[in-house]
């Protein structure tokens, strides 16, 4: 084992499996029955780089600008992803290649706006009850919000799991996925921007 970098790291109890039991039969957790964790990994430290950073795989954003974006304006744009199993998951990004810790004011500025207009135009799909939205940036250092579309109604999709609903749904038909991207695209394109959906 490579030197632990913290006392709450020499805490863990690597290899061995904690219990799934804090959240069996909670009302958003997704499984039921014997639910086995994995075996807990030790840290790599340090750790690999992300795409987009030096010796990381080359930054998606940057190589392919246009991809899968329904909307952009001078600053930001949206793209809306495929195979989901949610009515809509989006991702907003900045159109240059920026952290969030060295994001500059100007965008900065124009971040907490853009939250809201993208969580307002999801939600004004019929299918939408409520908009999440997270960053984790655990995979790309190109700074980039996750919207995920929660269902009107349906309760148990409430919260963090909605990412595990979404890879277990059915996926929604390509017809759906594009009305959806086009009223989105429109509902942003109001406020300023195009929309760069047909
Ligand atoms: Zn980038």
């Amino acid at each position: 084992m490579t030197e632990l970098p913290s006392e709450y790291h020499r805490r863990l109890p690597y290899g061995e499996r904690v219990s799934a039991d804090p959240l069996v039969g909670q009302p958003f957790f997704p499984f039921e029955g014997d639910v086995q964790v994995v075996p807990l990994a030790e840290p790599v430290v340090p750790e690999p780089p992300r795409a987009g950073e030096a010796g990381g795989k080359p930054c998606a954003k940057c190589a392919d600008p246009d991809g899968y974006v329904i909307w952009r304006d001078e600053q930001w744009a949206v793209k809306a992803f495929g195979a989901t199993g949610l009515p809509l998951v989006a991702v907003l990004e900045p159109n240059e290649h920026y952290r969030l810790d060295n994001l500059p004011p100007e965008l900065t500025a124009t971040l907490g706006p853009m939250i809201q207009r993208v969580a307002k135009a999801i939600q004004g799909l019929d299918s939408v009850g409520r908009t999440h939205f997270n960053r984790w940036g655990d995979g790309s250092e190109h700074f980039h919000l996750w919207f995920l579309a929660r269902p009107l109604g349906m309760m148990q999709l409430r919260g963090a799991m909605i990412a595990a609903w979404d890879d277990m749904l059915p996926k929604i038909p390509d017809e759906e996925l594009a009305a959806n991207s086009r009223q989105v695209a429109a509902a942003l394109a109001e406020g300023g921007g195009e929309a760069v959906v047909s």
